[in-house]
């Protein structure tokens, strides 16, 4: 009788310990899985993501469901110090600018042409008519000044001067802080082929990188190919996603259910992708504005991050403009630097919109998107 009561005694232990286990709560699991983790190497691509869509626990009825992540979670590096760390592959792309830069301040004399065509050259980075030739009239009376030709010296003014022009004091912080229980929401908007979709990607594995859990939502629902490939980045990260239940659903009411899981999943940040069809400024604007008004039913929206393919020059300021009318962008990430000589267009764009550029992708790899730095910038322009 004994032997029953004590068996009986140990199931009932068993069962109240296991129960317990089960009620851990949803965010902490989420953690622990990440830092158990081993690490993976490739982005994921549009190509790739078909996979990806079908491990997702997909669930219509439309507007949007959440899917939980699957498969193998990584701990991507923190950002701190990223941009110095990326440097060559902006010094490598910027090196004929700072090279002819520098050869026209050392060779001969300094008169009105060769002025002029450092100025050219200025223009050329994609800086701008007016900070070039602003820029040039300060060197040109600092070197008078100075009374130098000594180029360690010259380009030491250079330098500093590009520095200053790259905006040193701009508070460049991104605001992902949680308020209390709810998430901070940033919007990514930008053109299609940008790089919209990769950014949001790469931002989530920068916020899990530096500790902060996140939620995407898809409300690009326009094409079912960015919903795939932002469902990949996100299992990556062991970060859930909210998706349409079909193709061409209201982009508005999938940002409402992702901020919506994202408060109920206690998540610090919800980054939502939208739809870049530039199909005509009042349709952007309704559209664009409708996803922020049903956000902020729920949550404010914290940043809106203007994403701008630094390889299209005056385009992408156009775009800049276009976008700036529509909706408060708080700051700029400008993405495919490596694959341009045109880096001025930090400073261009900068002034254009009076907005920060906070982020800049140096790559196509999941990690190459760095915190923008004005001092490792103005170095990788002049090639050191
Ligand atoms: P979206 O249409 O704006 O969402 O653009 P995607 O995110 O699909 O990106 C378009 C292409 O740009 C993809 O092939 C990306 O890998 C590429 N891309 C994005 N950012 C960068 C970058 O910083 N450098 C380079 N070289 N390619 C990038």
């Amino acid at each position: 009788m004994e032997t029953v009561l004590i068996i009986i005694g140990v199931v009932l232990l068993v069962l109240i310990v296991s129960g317990a286990l089960l009620v851990a709560p949803a965010r902490r699991r989420a953690r622990g899985a990440r830092a158990a983790a081993p690490r993976q190497g490739a982005p994921p691509g549009r190509a790739g993501s078909a996979a990806g869509a079908a491990a997702g626990a997909l669930a219509p009825p439309a507007p949007a469901a959440a899917a939980a992540p699957a498969g193998v979670v990584e701990t991507p590096p923190p950002s701190a110090g990223r941009m110095a760390r990326l440097r060559g592959r902006l010094a490598r792309s910027q090196s004929a600018f700072g090279s002819v830069l520098l050869g026209l301040l050392s060779s001969g004399r300094l008169d009105e042409a060769r002025w002029e065509e450092i100025e050219e050259v200025l223009i050329g980075a994609d800086m701008g008519v007016g900070p070039a030739a602003a820029l040039v009239e300060r060197l040109r009376t600092q070197v008078k000044v100075a009374g130098t030709r000594d180029l360690a010296q010259v380009r030491a003014m250079l330098r500093d001067d590009l520095v200053a022009q790259a905006g040193p004091d701009l508070d460049r912080g991104l605001r992902v802080a949680p308020h209390g229980d709810r998430p901070a929401v940033v919007l990514i908007v930008g053109v299609n082929g940008t790089g919209k979709t990769t950014t949001c990607g790469k931002l989530a594995r920068i916020l899990v990188g530096d500790g902060r859990t996140v939620l995407l939502g898809a409300a690009d629902t326009y094409r079912a190919a960015a919903a795939d490939q932002l469902q990949t980045w996100a299992e990556r990260v062991g970060a859930r996603v909210v998706r349409a239940g079909r193709e061409g659903a209201d982009p508005a009411s999938v940002a409402f259910e992702a901020v919506r899981a994202g408060i109920a999943a206690g998540v610090d940040a919800v980054i939502v992708d939208t739809a870049g069809r530039l199909h005509t400024r009042a349709g952007l604007m309704d559209e664009l504005g409708k996803v922020k008004r049903v956000i902020d039913k729920h949550a404010a929206v914290d940043e809106v991050l203007l994403v701008l393919d630094a390889t299209t020059g005056q385009n992408g300021l156009r775009q800049a403009r276009v976008f700036a009318e529509v909706v408060d962008v708080t700051g700029i990430v400008l993405t495919k630097l490596d694959g341009t000589a045109k880096g001025g267009i930090v400073i261009a764009v900068q002034r254009e919109l009076g907005v920060p550029v906070k982020l800049v992708g140096l790559g196509e790899g999941p990690d190459d998107l760095a915190p923008f730095d004005p001092e490792t910038f103005a170095d990788a322009l002049l090639g050191s």
